[in-house]
């Protein structure tokens, strides 16, 4: 059962190399967070459960980044947003696999991955690209 795994940053990260996209549900009031947290802001009960999302999103907002810290020099200059899916969850990411040109606000796209790399995150990267039509 989902609600067993552990409500961690670590298990939602387990949870992405699995390919899936978890948010956490307050089973007292219904509250949702997306990366998860280990006790409910809005009540503050612990009584939470592991939801899935739906792994497609509209963009809210981007910038191209042109000056990035040094495990992401390589990637620039790259296109970093936040993507906001069902329920109001948002989550901010890397856009690839698009021309910066191209990107709009409000346009869908899909979580995708990457395996984890060796230095410092371990845990499977994603990123944002469109969906194909
Ligand atoms: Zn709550």
């Amino acid at each position: 059962m989902a609600e067993a795994q552990p409500f961690t940053i670590e298990q939602w990260y387990n949870f992405l190399s699995e390919g899936k996209l978890m948010a956490v549900r307050c089973r007292n009031c219904g509250a949702k967070y997306l990366p998860p947290k280990p006790v409910c802001t809005n009540c503050y009960s612990r009584r939470l459960e592991w939801i899935s999302l739906k792994p497609t999103g509209r963009l809210i907002t981007y910038t191209i980044i042109h000056v990035a810290p040094e495990r992401f020099q390589q990637f620039v200059p790259y296109a970093y947003g936040i993507v906001e899916f069902e329920d109001g969850l948002r989550l901010p990411g890397m856009i690839r696999d698009i021309d910066h040109g191209e990107i709009q606000i409000g346009m869908e796209l899909e979580l995708s991955f990457e395996p984890a790399v060796e230095d410092w995150p371990k845990w499977p990267r994603y990123y944002f690209r469109p969906v194909k039509h």
